[in-house]
Parts: structure tokens; sequence; C-alpha cells
């Protein structure tokens, strides 16, 4: 399947909720969801559908997999993995979706957003202990240290990510150290601690079929 290139806010739209794709522009009250809490389209406003068992299961996945960015052969390969772990299967793959490197910089605060922050890995602003990583889905592990780059601290994208870190959501398996523009993973999260509302359940029935 081909990467999404049209407008992102049409897929909170779609889902129904907002899957905080667009930085800071999602905390404000220019978000699209919040003038208009409905499908996108020319019928999006008048359309009541009720949705099969596999409809609903469907549109699980679909949220969880652009809320964290994937095309639908990386969410299933993730998911594939997750399945072959011992433990719950769901709380698996939110697990390995939470480590990517492009997610724990958004969680951090170092970036606005998930695609800001497999920008900043792309573009080599990122390492992680101590060497340079430049692949987004990079797992990072419990003691791994990431650290923007000594030459990209002055890039102004950095400096206003930096400047919202204040405002951005402590999590408790991630330490963040501001001035040195570092942060850690403490330990894996548990699902308790991985913000979401999503029932990753459903997701797995629909793999399961
Ligand atoms: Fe979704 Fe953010 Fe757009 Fe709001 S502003 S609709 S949360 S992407």
């Amino acid at each position: 399947m081909a990467k999404y290139n049209g407008p992102v806010c049409k897929l909170c739209r779609r889902e129904g909720e907002k899957l905080f794709l667009k930085g800071e522009r999602c905390l404000g009250s220019t978000c699209s969801i919040e003038k208009r809490a409905y499908p996108p389209g020319q019928h999006g406003k008048n359309r009541r559908l009720k949705l099969s068992d596999y409809g609903i299961q469907l549109r699980e996945k679909q949220k969880v997999k652009r809320y964290y960015g994937l095309l639908e052969s990386q969410f299933r390969l993730t998911f594939e993995r997750a399945n072959r772990k011992k433990g719950v299967t769901g709380e698996n793959m939110l697990r390995i979706l939470e480590r990517r490197l492009d997610n724990v910089l958004f969680r951090l605060g170092l970036a606005s957003s998930r695609s800001q922050g497999r920008q900043l890995v792309r573009h080599r602003h990122i390492e992680v202990n101590g060497r340079l990583v430049d692949v987004p889905s990079y797992e990072v592990r419990p003691g791994d240290m990431i650290r923007i780059r000594e030459k990209s601290r002055k890039l102004n994208i950095i400096h206003d990510s930096m400047r919202r870190v204040k405002e951005a959501q402590q999590l408790p398996w991630l330490q963040l150290d501001k001035a040195k523009m570092e942060g850690s993973l403490l330990e894996e999260p548990s699902r308790a601690d991985i913000p979401v509302t999503f029932n990753e359940n459903l997701v797995v029935e629909l793999y399961s079929k």
C-alpha cells in the first residue's frame, strides 16, 4: 500500500477522534475535528453507518495504524512480531509501537509529532547511545540514551521543540534532561502507562480471522 500524502486531518475526521498528527495545531482551537466532527466528503455530515463486527475491528486497526504513522505492511509485521512474543498480543503490539524511535522522540517532547520525529531521524539529527541512527522504526530499549546531535542543536526545528517541552506530558517510563537535549527509556511501558484509549484487542481479533 502506498504512502498517504493527503491532508492528515481527514484521517482524524474519518476515525471520529483526534489522532494528533499535526503537532501543536492538534492542541489548539484550529484543530479540524473541533470544527467539523464528522467524516470528510460530500455526504460525511449525514452519513449514519451501522458497522458490522468486522467494520468495528477494521476501524480500530486503521486508527492505531494511523496514530503511529505506519503503512499496512509495517503494521502487519509489527502485529506478527507481537504475536510471537510471550504475553498478551495486543499489549505487546502497543509496547513495540511505543518503543519506535520516532514515537519516543514525540513522547519525550523532542518532536511535536511522530512525523516530525521521523523527519528528525531521517535527517540524521538523532543519536542513540552515542551513535547516529537514521531509521525511524529503530526499537529503543530500556537504558538507551537518545540525544539531539551536537551539530543539530542550533536548528530552529529543535529550538521550537525544546520550547514546547515544558508543556509536554511526562511519562513514568521516560526521562528527559532538557538542558542536555537527551532522554532515555527507563523501562518497558506497561499498558496502563501508555496514554492511548484504543481497544487493541479488536486489532488482534481482526488479524486472527
Ligand atoms: Fe487531527 Fe491534529 Fe488535524 Fe486535529 S489538528 S484533526 S488532531 S491532525
